[in-house]
């Protein structure tokens, strides 16, 4: 059976560290240092006190980058994507890592042989989708984040206990897929149900206290169930788990709705459990987020990958109080009427204006900046030296 290998052993992991430099900034950490605040004539940039790469995603790409030299000669192949971020996934393609499908069972593996070596990604894969290619005997190498496996080991505790795994995240993101896998537990019996928002929470507490239309509720949550999934019978005792990148604000309340109505059902709430698993990074990236939103800039500026959620969830907030750009690169900044920002409930990237303030030379526009776990620091310097640019500041 194929076994995960550590790649970022002692001779590998300096050559690593010397190509993953490309994703530092020395411009940012300037900031860092004076800071968090660049002040330019006419334009002051104002950084989060934490953004950008997490330990989970920099250990990811650290994996990744030492299985191309451990395996070198060799056919590597990843699952997917290593993290949310297009540069960093095209600049493993460019080192000649294959990549597979992101699925639940497997599909697209069925040619690979105990020559191959495959990277599990940042956020997991299926335990089907694992079990498949441990049967073909290839060489794993597994980047998955230790506060994702947390997360599985909670579920797997719930299915274990007879209870049904409430998931707060994006039924089609893959971290939340392989959770839902996990939920499953040992002999498969286990039962799920992922939840996305308040709206999901309410139809879900509406049953709990009341019952109702079966056949309406699982139309409702259709493709976000386990198999068989009965709400009659599998809402008797129930047990939330998160995303890890989830809005913690909003999983807090989801968390109060369940276990009030069990509450109410039951007279006590003996038979709701819960474990928070927004991981640390998440949170530190919306508290700053919060911080630096206190400090009033004119715009926000979110950098990021577009399927990134830790950074849509950073986009959501800022957007309910500032206007917020939520951009992939420099490239989303072509002058100083609009940006090509990436709106979430559209899913896609659309011209918008940027404030009168932007174009206006003779005032100071104050700008906030933050990022995403998986932006890399030298796309973040791109887009501040880009602003800087077109409002004709210099930054030596
Ligand atoms: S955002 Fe959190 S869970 Fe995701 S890789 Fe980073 S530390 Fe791990």
């Amino acid at each position: 059976m194929a076994k995960s290998i550590n790649v970022r052993l002692p001779d590998v992991l300096p050559k690593v560290r010397a190509e993953v430099t490309k994703y530092r900034s020395e411009l940012v950490e300037r900031i860092r240092a004076n800071g968090n605040r660049l002040t330019l004539p006419g334009l002051e940039i104002l950084l989060a006190n934490a953004f950008g790469f997490c330990d989970g995603v920099q250990r990811a790409i650290e994996i990744a980058y030492a299985a191309c030299h451990v395996f070198r000669g060799k056919k590597i192949w990843l699952i997917g994507e290593i993290i949310h971020n297009p540069d960093v996934n095209a600049s493993l393609d460019s080192m000649g890592v294959r990549r597979l499908p992101w699925n639940i069972d497997g599909k697209g593996c069925e040619h690979l042989t105990a020559e191959d070596v495959v990277i599990i990604p940042a956020f997991g894969i299926s335990v089907r989708l694992r079990q498949m290619l441990e049967e073909r005997g290839v060489q794993l190498v597994d980047s998955t984040c230790g506060n994702v496996v947390k997360v599985w080991q909670r579920v797997r505790l719930y299915a274990q206990r007879g209870i049904t795994s409430i998931i707060h995240g994006k039924v089609h993101h893959e971290e939340s897929m392989a959770t839902a896998s996990h939920s499953l537990g040992e002999d498969g019996r286990g039962r799920f149900l992922i939840i996305y928002n308040r709206k999901d929470a309410q139809i879900l507490c509406d049953y709990i206290r009341h019952g109702g239309d079966k056949a309406q509720f699982l139309e409702h949550f259709h493709g976000c169930h386990s198999s068989g999934f009965d709400p009659d019978t599998d809402l008797s005792e129930i047990g939330m788990a998160n995303q890890t990148t989830m809005l913690k604000g909003e999983t807090a309340q989801l968390q109060h709705m369940l276990r009030e109505a069990v509450r109410e059902r039951d007279g006590v709430d003996t038979r709701f459990h819960a474990f928070d698993t927004i991981c640390g990074a998440t949170q530190d990236r919306q508290q700053a987020l919060l911080d630096l939103l206190d400090a009033a800039p004119d715009s926000m500026f979110i950098i990021g990958g577009y399927n990134s959620s830790n950074t849509s969830h950073l986009a959501q907030i800022s957007a309910k109080r500032l206007p917020t750009y939520f951009v992939r690169d420099s490239a989303c900044l072509p002058d100083l009427s609009h940006a090509l920002a990436y709106h979430p409930e559209t899913r896609r990237e659309e011209a918008t204006p940027l404030p009168p303030v932007a174009a206006d030379l003779q005032s100071t526009w104050r700008i906030g900046i933050t990022a995403g776990a998986s932006c890399p620091a030298n796309i973040i310097e791109g887009v501040i030296r880009r602003i800087a640019e077109l409002r004709g500041c210099t930054i030596a």
